[in-house]
């Protein structure tokens, strides 16, 4: 049996049951350019570790990556510094919104893990002085990945997120004033808010997530982490993927995920696929309720968790 006779019916009825579905959830509203989103709009994508790709609804259509551009860079920047990079940001759930800044100070700088914004923040800087141009590489990893060469930044968004990005500024000179951040803050945050606008559709972020389901292994079959570390950035995204509500989704769901406020969702099936749904319409926490909802409907009807 071809796998494609396994996921295309399987997303076709998660589909059509989200359809049915009363919408609920509201566009993240922090910056004018997503507050426009349709909450209705539903896409969803299932990448197998060969590259085939099975979708439904608007996969393909490119909408804002956001914070599940984080899982890239840590990979990337994991990749180039291994371990030493665990000195400066943590692994362990935070408990408070993505944006907080309330541990850094009893925590000395070093924030909780690297999917809050301010952990984020300490991987692109780390990332930015070892290539000189951090959202540049994460541009050109998503292109390699998903084989689109079009992929790329929505400058919208980007400026957008420059305008508003008082609390995104507030967390890189609180985390410079203990040392913890290399580039001056500017520089990171223009860095950053490149990193945040990517735009890419359901295709190209399961393809570009299979690195994961492969232990590690890049698309062109060379190895971008150990089968260690990819274990590593699973176990992070299942503890800390999803904002405050990672307890809520490992329950539901039982995958490795990466949430962001445009609305979509990554997930990884290691050894057998990866995931990406995308929905605007988000929960109080920030986690796309369609998304949340499709992926659990995933791994009910297939079986396909870690757990
Ligand atoms: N650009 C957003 C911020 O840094 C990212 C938020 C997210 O997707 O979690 O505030």
């Amino acid at each position: 049996m071809s796998t494609r006779t396994t996921f295309q019916p399987v997303l076709e009825r998660i589909a059509e049951e989200i359809e049915r579905t009363p919408g609920s959830g509201r566009p993240a509203d922090y910056i004018p350019a997503l507050a426009a989103c349709d909450p209705r709009r539903f896409g969803m994508a299932v990448a197998e570790p060969d590259g085939t790709v099975y979708g439904v609804g608007d996969w393909r259509e490119p909408f804002s990556a956001q914070s599940i551009t984080k899982v890239f860079t840590l990979a990337l920047d994991l990749s180039r510094e291994g371990d030493a990079l665990w000195e400066h940001v943590g692994r362990e759930p935070s408990g408070n919104a993505f944006n907080s800044l309330v541990q850094l100070e009893y925590e000395n700088g070093i924030p909780r893990n690297p999917f809050i914004n301010a952990g984020a923040l300490v991987v692109t800087d780390r990332l930015h002085t070892r290539t000189s141009d951090a959202a540049g590489e994460l541009l050109a990893f998503l292109r390699a990945e998903s084989g689109n060469p079009e992929l790329t930044y929505d400058e919208e968004v980007a400026a957008s997120e420059t305008a508003h990005g008082d609390r995104n500024a507030a967390l890189g000179h609180f985390m410079a004033s203990y040392g913890n951040i290399d580039n001056p803050v500017p520089v990171l945050l223009e860095q950053y808010f490149r990193q945040c606008s990517v735009a890419a559709s359901c295709a190209d972020l399961a393809l570009a997530t299979g690195f994961l389901a492969r232990h590690g292994i890049r698309a062109d079959g060379t190895r971008l982490l150990s089968r260690s570390q990819a274990k590593q950035v699973n176990a992070v995204m299942l503890t800390c993927g999803t904002y405050d509500a990672a307890g809520e989704f490992a329950y539901r769901v039982g995958l490795p995920g990466k949430s962001g406020v445009g609305g979509g969702i990554i997930a990884v099936v290691p050894g057998h696929c990866t995931l990406c749904v995308w929905s605007p319409g988000l929960d109080e926490r920030g986690n796309s309720v369609a998304g949340v909802a499709a992926l659990d409907r995933f791994t009910t009807l297939t079986g396909l968790s870690v757990f």
